[in-house]
């Protein structure tokens, strides 16, 4: 089987605010189409026009080629030695970052094909089930117009997800650092207020995560925060502290009684090798997409489970990097929760329209996926509507 073709997509939900900071607002989508008529789709989580250039940059050399050039014409049935491949062919430009990321599109799509081909979901081709059944967690989203209207949102975000069946929720508890709400600042000690409002409304039983999103600037700070949430049953802190403070990680979490969570920028396992190697995290949390694709990803895994940490993958796009991350769920036993936005719960029409998917929640958890490949499929009416409104902004 050879690549005959690479298409790529950039798209954006018509509606999107300039202001928010939620990465599914827009997406790039690769199809990768064989001589046999087979076409796998992925996605990635980066700027959609960057991703673009990666793709489809023309080379003037051997060491810095586009993504594109060096997969058409090669058998897609081999999607390790296609990712070493890509890696090596634009490593002047790559080898970290946004290339990475545009490269785990391709390589997720390839795994479809493989999948495609073989008439079994992309699971069964890396070992046997790791579980009956999957568990996804709900991420509780804010209103913003008043620390009030915020602790209101997450505590009525959360029961609903509870009654819905929701065995865990991450509530998002952001006053400080650069992913504050449109300005809405507050000391730390909202944080716990917070969490502490939702741990009482969805009771002791639920998994409670909590995601600051880069909030502190010490390890002080990140560490009184830790202390407190101890008290109420966190099962994981999210990214306290700025992505590259490695040292502040490993210091935070010797002292912290909350486990840490980390990983969802980082490209590559070499990333979190080192992440790993000085002792910054208790979980791990690749983004498939991001960290180069399920090659990575499952080395990322292997990696945790090596060093007795668990893999809580990021996933906020659409069905297709959901349903990356459930197949991967499939086979990882240290990876207790995954990222999962029903449709018709969430705000962006992209996750809502874009595919057409097989995962069904039912009493707090999803049947295996067990379509071929990725299992889902491409709404094209869709794909053409969301195409045409971001030529719309970038002509
Ligand atoms: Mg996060």
């Amino acid at each position: 089987m050879k690549v005959v073709d690479v298409r790529t997509h950039v798209l954006l939900d018509p509606g999107f605010d300039p202001d928010a900071t939620s990465s599914a607002q827009d997406t790039v989508v690769v199809e990768v189409e064989t001589d046999e008529g087979i076409v796998g789709i992925g996605e990635t989580d980066l700027n959609a026009w960057i991703a673009r250039a990666c793709i489809e940059a023309p080379a003037t050399h051997t060491m810095d080629r586009g993504l594109r050039e060096l997969l058409v014409g090669r058998d897609p049935l081999d999607p390790r030695a296609r990712w070493q491949e890509l890696y090596v062919g634009t490593a002047m430009t790559g080898r970290r970052g946004a290339l990475i990321h545009a490269l785990g599109a391709l390589e997720i799509a390839l795994w479809d094909i493989c999948g495609k081909a073989a008439g079994v979901p992309c699971w069964r081709l890396w070992g046997e089930p790791a579980r009956e059944t999957l568990t996804p967690y709900a991420s509780l989203q804010p209103e913003v117009s008043s620390f009030d209207a915020y602790v209101r949102s997450m505590v009525d975000w959360g029961v609903r997800a509870r009654d819905l069946g929701f065995r865990a929720v991450k509530c998002e508890a952001t006053f400080s650092g650069p992913y504050v709400h449109k300005g809405l600042r507050g000391p730390d000690e909202n944080v716990v207020e917070v969490a502490a409002a939702v741990r009482e409304a969805v009771g002791p039983e639920l998994a409670l995560m909590v995601d600051v999103q880069y909030a502190f600037d010490t390890v002080d700070r990140a560490a009184a925060c830790a202390d407190a949430l101890a008290e109420l049953d966190v099962f994981f802190l999210e990214t306290p502290l700025w992505v590259d403070d490695l040292d502040g990680y490993a210091e935070l979490r010797r002292r912290s009684p909350t486990p840490i969570a980390q990983g969802e920028w980082l490209s590559t396992h070499f990333e979190f090798d080192t992440l790993v190697e000085r002792g910054c995290v208790d979980v791990v949390q690749p983004d498939i997409g991001r960290v180069g694709g399920f090659t990575e990803a499952l080395r990322v895994c292997e990696l945790a489970r090596r060093n007795d940490l668990l893999v809580v993958p990021h996933a906020w796009k659409t069905g297709i990097s959901v349903a990356a991350a459930a197949q991967l769920a499939m086979v990882v036993p240290h990876m207790p929760f995954f990222e999962f936005l029903p449709a018709e719960l969430c705000e962006s029409r992209l996750r809502k329209e874009l595919t057409l998917d097989e995962l069904v929640f039912e009493d707090g958890v999803l049947r295996p996926p067990e379509r071929p490949g990725l299992g889902v499929e491409l709404h094209l009416d869709a794909l053409a509507r969301f195409e045409e409104a971001a030529r719309a902004i970038s002509g």
